[in-house]
């Protein structure tokens, strides 16, 4: 198994070495080529806008909704997320429209900026240290959309069929469960 990672833009290096310590070969995914390579795409955080300009621009968006639609997996946190989001309600800009969840970017970021907390996860037997950096917040999902975990009342980790989002930074831990659950999906 291969998975990419994009490195387009943001904290791409952490989640290969969580995947690399999971004994999973990585590539870090920068052209339309690459997609051919891998198994499966993670998305990392960094800045949703910037993001999505530069995969137009080096033709990656195309491709990746392609294939996407036809049931590669990917899995999108913080920033990806709100790439692979239908709709941003709070800002004017593209996303590639693949998991049937509306986001408002920065929606925690008004209180405080970053924090940690416990959360529950369905599936994992103990609690969870979520990581939040400006994070998107959930405002609304499709029936198809399955919520996995929620803080607050609002949905932080989703899946519908092969696409998994996050809000949190599950690279920024040492907890590797979340980057499992996602090579299971790839499996
Ligand atoms: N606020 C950023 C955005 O909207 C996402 C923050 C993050 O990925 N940590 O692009």
């Amino acid at each position: 198994m291969k998975i990419g990672v994009s490195g387009i833009q943001g904290d791409f290096r952490e989640h290969k070495q969580m995947l690399e310590r999971l004994g999973v070969e990585v590539l870090i995914v920068r052209k339309p080529e690459d997609l051919d390579e891998v198994n499966g795409l993670v998305i990392p955080g960094g800045e949703s806008t910037t993001m999505i300009r530069i995969m137009k621009m080096v033709n990656l968006y195309e491709k990746l909704r392609e294939r996407i639609s036809n049931g590669f997996p990917v899995f999108g946190t913080c920033a990806g997320m709100i790439l692979l989001s239908k709709e941003v309600v709070n800002f004017k800009q593209d996303s590639l429209k693949v998991i049937d969840i509306k986001v408002e970017r920065n929606a925690y970021g008004r209180q405080v900026d970053s924090f940690e907390t416990e959360v529950e996860i369905k599936g994992f037997e103990k609690a969870y240290k979520a990581v939040f950096i400006r994070a998107p917040k959930v405002v609304g999902y499709g029936n198809d959309v399955e919520v996995l975990s929620t803080y607050e009342n609002s949905p932080i980790l989703l899946r519908q069929k092969n696409v998994l989002v996050a809000s949190f930074h599950p690279e920024l831990t040492d907890d590797t469960r979340v980057h499992k659950y996602f090579l299971n999906m790839v499996k």
